[in-house]
């Protein structure tokens, strides 16, 4: 693949914070960054070099910024068949087309990940209200999700039990559709494995983290999971096996889930710098952004190794915001704010990555005291 050059263009679709910090780590190897947004202003356009806001729909807009730079990537996965097609048509574009429609629509990624044999839970595709029936026979607990555009959570409908199902099916008529039903993982710990590639010879997996929710939403990450090292090295595996399968070109974020058997089940991917990822932007020399700026740009891939343990809390609307003060006071506290003008509730406003000596991660007592709403 081709190397950029110091100074040439790199696009970025999309002008949330993983683009802003893509762009901040593309601007340390010393290149121009260009974002695409449908918002304005956005934390990515505001660190970069130029910024086109438009609809991620609009032809003429996409085909111009596409002339301006020299390969595009992505923080943001749903744009259109089209919207891909016409950028793709004017520049490189990385990851390439096929894996984001995987990644798009939870139905083609399970079936991706079925045909290529990894582990995931039991699921069905409901096309319609009509299919919904299918889902007694099924089973209980499952999650129904939204085929499309769901994130932190949102459009998922977790059924326990027949009643959960018949409420469901008394607004059967309000769901968007397609939805995908799955087996409810009985889970110890989430973890995700970052994995960055090249091409079959050139590629780096960073250590999995443990992540948290609530509400849906990540709340925190610990680098590293605490799992087996031999646990460890096979969810890094799957990571690699799948970017080599997808022929991945950039980095790619793989959501796993450790069940009680002690197997591991993959959730989902995203074919972008990941949220659980945030941890290596101070753990490590090289992060998830500049590893998948350097990926993207030809440039070579230096190591993944973790020199210190971290704990990533995100910062989540006006709750965490109002703990500022004491969180810029803070030893070994690396703070990342995205510069969003307007706090609300369960936003990502910012994280903080709070570094620890190797093998020196706190215990769950100290940890629930970091912040008070975990
Ligand atoms: P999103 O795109 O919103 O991140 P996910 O599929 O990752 O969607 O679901 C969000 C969270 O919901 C997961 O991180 C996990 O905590 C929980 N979850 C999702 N699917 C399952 C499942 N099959 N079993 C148990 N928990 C699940
Ligand atoms: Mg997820």
């Amino acid at each position: 693949m081709k190397t950029l050059k110091t100074g040439s263009t790199i696009g970025i679709v999309g002008g949330g914070q993983l683009g802003r910090m893509g762009a901040m780590a593309a601007a340390k190897l010393g290149f121009r960054v260009h974002i695409f947004t449908d918002t304005m202003p956005s934390p990515a356009g505001e660190v970069a070099a130029a910024c086109t806001v438009g609809s991620y729909d609009d032809a003429t807009l996409l085909e111009a910024f596409a002339r301006d730079c020299d390969v595009i990537t992505f923080e943001f996965e749903n744009i259109s068949a089209a919207g891909l097609r016409k950028l793709e048509e004017n520049c490189v574009v990385y990851p390439a087309s096929s894996i984001l429609e995987i990644s798009q629509d939870r139905i083609s990624e399970k079936r991706t990940l079925t045909e290529l044999e990894l582990p995931v839970a039991p699921w069905i595709a409901l096309h319609s209200a009509a299919d919904l029936a299918a889902l007694k026979e099924f089973g209980f607990p499952c999650i129904v999700k939204t085929a499309r555009l769901g994130y932190d959570g949102k459009g998922q409908y977790r059924l326990n039990k027949e009643s959960d199902f018949e409420a469901l099916l008394s607004k059967a008529d309000t769901l968007s559709y397609p939805l995908v039903a799955e087996k409810f993982v009985d889970f110890q710990r989430e973890i995700s494995v970052m994995v960055v590639r090249q091409n079959s010879e050139n590629y780096r997996v960073f250590d999995p983290s443990e992540n948290r929710h609530k509400d849906g939403i990540l709340r925190i990450s610990l680098a590293p999971a605490p799992i087996s090292p031999d646990l460890a090295q096979q969810a890094q595996n799957l990571a690699i096996k799948l970017a080599e399968k997808l022929n991945l070109v950039g980095i790619m974020g793989v959501e796993m889930f450790h069940d009680h058997k002690g197997q591991l089940i993959i959730n989902e991917i995203a074919p972008r710098p990941h949220n659980s990822g945030h941890w290596t932007m101070d753990a490590c020399a090289v992060d998830q952004f500049e590893m998948h700026i350097r990926a993207v740009a030809g440039l070579p891939l230096p190591s993944s190794r973790r020199h210190s343990d971290a704990v990533m809390h995100n910062l989540i609307g006006p709750e965490d915001m109002s703990l500022l003060p004491f969180l810029l006071k803070e030893d070994d506290g690396c703070l990342h704010l995205y510069g969003k003008k307007e706090v609300k509730p369960g936003r990502k406003m910012g994280h903080i990555n709070r570094l620890f000596p190797k093998g020196g991660l706190p215990g769950e007592l100290v940890l629930s005291e970091f912040l008070p709403n975990l």
